[in-house]
């Protein structure tokens, strides 16, 4: 028996949350649950985040929650539920099945079946920002180790024990060679383990144009955060039936399954609400706690469903559909439904019984790393690099000399083009002759000249070589 936390939200919430619970209660689902309030009523009682300490406590103890939609209300600077639940509970991957229901849903893409796992913690939604100069902000671009682990890992996993055979990894890494490289030799290193498995990596852009194109040569696709953000979407979008997926949050320790629709407050309280997202989330939960065979069961009853023509009015089409029932009756339709499987429609079928194996990450032995340069960053309204190299001169060391100028990261400096434009942000890359190892205090210096000769600096960024390979990034046109 797992104890799951269940809350059942705004508008529609409570409506297809029972429907849920009815269906795979009645599949057999071995759970008790443990209800908490969240959403609007706990904003509009005051508390900004939307759920109360004790609800946390509940959720940190159960691990699992499985939860409904809920209304954030406009304004008052409430925080949306989901991103607090995400970052506080560490949900570091967020899962969204995107497969066709043609021909009872309409799709340009009728045999489009595929998984996009996100990266759900770091890259760009670090929130780390910064206005640097008049003309120049900056948002830095984190990717650890862990968190790529982690992932990929989650992403082999789920691929095996869902019964699918390719796991695909998007990055820019021709660009992003140090971050987005990181992301790719990690999918590298940890795919060998999955010899079973077919693995292919693609660069995002001509990725993500074929998986907008022909989405059936895709299995599972594995992405850092802001290009999961985004295919995510286009591809619940391309399958036509955005109403009827769902999600999951997965964290080492909790996890947290939904639809991902809203609470849809214009047709709560009818019994109209189409359960189905929810329902893909909480048979997303079965598979994640082991209770694969009841997942199954239930899955298989709801395509029988959808392709008997049973349908909420929401996908509801004349010709294709047969009955148009409430969500209290759909329910019922899906459960008389368990045991039997679909006959058009590809039946599921999923590893049996156990849950994933997600080992916990463990930090490697530090790496030998070495001081061999700086990057020192200046604030400079002029447009001539041959200008500000010469006064930059002025401060560099014997060890520590001016190799580089560049705007923008394109090389200005020796040897730049009149052509480029410049902003008011420069890069100035000192670096030690033959990469031998300097101290910090070298750095102090440099800066501290600057200082005398009115040069303003805005960040330093150390240069660094691990295990004897130069790591960072060289200037275009370096
Ligand atoms: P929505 O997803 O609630 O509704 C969009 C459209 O889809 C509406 O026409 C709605 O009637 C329809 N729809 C959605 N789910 C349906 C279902 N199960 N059955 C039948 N029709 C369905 O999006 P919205 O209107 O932009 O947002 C409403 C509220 O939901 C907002 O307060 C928003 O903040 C919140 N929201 C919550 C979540 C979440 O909790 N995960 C996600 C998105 C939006």
């Amino acid at each position: 028996m797992q104890k799951i936390t269940v809350a059942k939200g705004d508008g529609i919430g409570p409506e297809i949350m029972d429907a849920t619970l009815e269906i795979i209660l009645a599949a057999g689902a071995k759970i008790e649950i443990e209800e908490i309030e969240v959403g609007e009523k706990v904003y509009l009682a005051g508390n900004t985040a939307g759920i109360a300490k004790e609800s946390w406590d509940v959720i940190r103890r159960n691990k699992i929650f499985l939860k409904a939609p809920i209304t954030t209300p406009q304004g008052g600077g409430y925080k949306s539920l989901n991103v607090t639940t995400r970052k506080f509970l560490g949900l570091y991957s967020n899962v969204r099945p995107c497969s066709s229901l043609h021909p009872y849903i309409s799709t340009k893409h009728p045999k489009m079946d595929i998984v996009i796992i996100r990266e759900n913690e770091e890259d760009l939604y670090a929130g780390i920002e910064h206005q640097q100069t008049d003309e120049v902000v900056q948002c830095l671009k984190l990717i650890s180790r862990p968190g790529c682990e982690k992932i990929v890992r989650y992403a082999f996993e789920y691929a095996k024990q869902y019964g699918r055979k390719k796991v695909t990894c998007f990055t820019k890494d021709n660009i992003m060679k140090q971050t987005d490289g990181l992301f790719h030799k990690v999918f590298d290193e940890i795919g060998l383990e999955y010899p079973e498995i077919e693995k292919e990596h693609w660069i995002i852009d001509i990725g993500a144009a074929k998986m907008a194109d022909t989405p059936e040569i895709f299995d599972v696709i594995v992405m850092p955060n802001l290009y999961g953000d985004i295919l995510s979407d286009v591809a619940a979008q391309i399958t036509g039936s955005v109403g009827l997926a769902g999600s999951a949050n997965i964290g080492e320790e909790c996890s947290m399954f939904e639809a991902i629709h809203g609470s849809a407050p214009r047709i709560a309280g009818q019994n109209k609400a189409n359960p189905s997202g929810l329902l893909q989330g909480a048979i997303m939960m079965l598979n994640h706690i082991g209770q694969t065979d009841i997942a199954e069961k239930v899955q298989n009853a709801w395509l029988k469903t959808i392709e008997d023509g049973i349908h909420t009015y929401d996908v509801f089409k004349e010709g294709i559909s047969k009955e148009k029932l409430g969500t209290k009756e759909f329910a019922k339709a899906v459960i008389k439904n368990l045991g039997a499987k679909p006959t058009t429609l590809k039946a599921a079928s999923y590893a049996k019984g156990t849950a994933l194996n997600l080992p916990k990450y463990v930090r490697k032995a530090p790496q030998n790393k070495e001081l061999v340069g700086v990057d020192v960053f200046v604030h400079w309204a002029g447009t001539d690099a041959n200008i500000l190299a010469a006064s930059i001169k002025q401060i560099e060391l014997q060890n520590l000399q001016l190799k580089m100028i560049t705007n923008r990261g394109i090389k200005v400096w020796p040897d730049g083009f009149k052509e480029t434009f410049c902003t008011d942000h420069w890069r100035c890359r000192f670096q030690s002759t033959e990469n031998n190892s300097i101290n910090k205090e070298n750095i102090i210096t440099i800066l501290s000249k600057a200082i005398e000769k009115n040069i303003d600096t805005i960040k330093t960024e150390n240069l660094y070589t691990f295990e004897g390979k130069l790591s960072f990034s060289l200037g275009q046109g370096q």
